[in-house]
């Protein structure tokens, strides 16, 4: 028997695979297996891969389940149906649904008596605990959160699905200037194209029309269209050579104006050259923190803001006053 926290991992993409990966630098947390809908034998995992059908067979052998499907129509379906028999942790990301979200996760999680931690990752995450605290702490102030250097899957997706286009990534990138104006603490009203830039790499076929290519992706509707967007088109051993990583990270910045007229900013930063390795650590810290609060009896949904930091060390509260207070 052993006295780790016993982890299973729903779905096996980049986040799977990340937290299967992050899961071995944390000491007191074991992977136990991976449930996937596919067929367990065609998955290369180092943990055993057993089939999502048969996941209620592992109830007592589990602690925390990890749910790493993706937010549009894996977390929404799957999160409600496993939080009823398993504590879970989440990183359901469709910022405008987690409200409704939250409400089925917390009515799933109390009728089997579990903790479910939705929305667990940097943005939504860590990012939102830091717009948080700010915002608390300087009431009479601005926040601002630019995303970048980071590659968007979804933009990604976008161009590849364009006639022509034989391998595509995109990157977001916060403008400079803008960066600076918040940084000044002027407060600046910032329009969409202020803020951030989409600059593309595209591996064209053979015999395609690159001025199409670049045009179909400029006038996209709300993925291109309404951001300054440069394209620039290049070989396919330069794609695989300097295209392949997935970076992310960004800024939360507020700044505030004292009465006295003393100016004030925090600023939180990441920079991160995996994003699914980085966001995979985060969904494992808070399956830390998970089993606590199952521990103390609570049961029902939280989101990263409801968690104390110290539920997310294995240190225990006195040990994290005498070493970071
Ligand atoms: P993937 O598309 O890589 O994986 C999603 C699911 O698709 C997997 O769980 C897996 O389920 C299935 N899948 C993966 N690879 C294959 C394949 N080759 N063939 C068939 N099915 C496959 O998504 P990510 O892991 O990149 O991201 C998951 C979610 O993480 C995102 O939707 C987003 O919501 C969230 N995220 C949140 C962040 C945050 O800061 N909050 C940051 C980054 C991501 P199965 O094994 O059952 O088939």
């Amino acid at each position: 028997m052993t006295n780790k926290i016993r982890i299973g991992l729903v779905g096996y993409g980049n986040i799977g695979k990340g937290v299967e990966l992050a899961l071995e630098e944390f000491p007191d947390m074991e992977g136990i297996a991976v449930f996937t809908r596919r067929n367990p034998e065609d998955l290369d995992s180092k943990l055993k891969a057993i089939s999502l059908d048969h996941i209620l067979d592992y109830q007592e052998d589990l602690d925390v389940l990890i749910l790493c499907g993706g937010s549009a129509t894996d977390l929404p379906g799957q999160g409600p149906a496993l939080a009823k028999h398993f504590s879970t942790i989440d990183s359901y990301d469709n910022h405008n649904q987690i409200p409704e979200y939250f409400e089925t996760m917390d009515q799933s999680a109390k009728a089997g008596k579990n903790i479910s931690i939705i929305s667990v990752g940097w943005d939504p995450g860590l990012f939102s605990l830091n717009r948080a605290v700010f915002e608390s702490i300087l009431p009479a102030g601005e926040t601002y959160t630019f995303w970048g250097k980071g590659l968007s899957q979804g933009h990604s997706d976008a161009i590849r699905r364009i006639d022509g286009v034989k391998f595509g990534v995109q990157y977001t990138i916060p403008v400079e200037t803008a960066l600076e104006e918040v940084r000044s603490g002027s407060n600046p009203t910032l329009s969409t194209r202020e803020k951030h830039k989409r600059v593309c790499y595209v591996v064209a076929e053979a015999g395609s029309d690159q001025n199409l290519i670049e045009e179909t992706i400029k006038t996209m509707p709300d993925y291109f269209e309404p951001y300054d967007t440069t394209v620039h088109f290049i070989d396919e051993k330069t794609f695989k050579e300097e295209h392949q990583k997935m970076p992310h990270g960004g800024f939360v910045i507020r700044t505030a104006t004292s009465a006295t007229g003393n100016k004030q900013k925090a600023e939180f930063q990441l920079e991160l050259e995996s994003n699914a390795e980085f966001t995979s650590s985060i969904l494992v810290a808070y399956a830390r923190a998970a089993y606590k609060f199952k521990k103390d009896g609570k049961s029902g949904a939280l989101s990263v803001l409801d968690v104390p930091p110290a539920y997310l060390s294995p240190k225990s509260a006195a040990q994290l006053r005498k070493e970071l207070l």
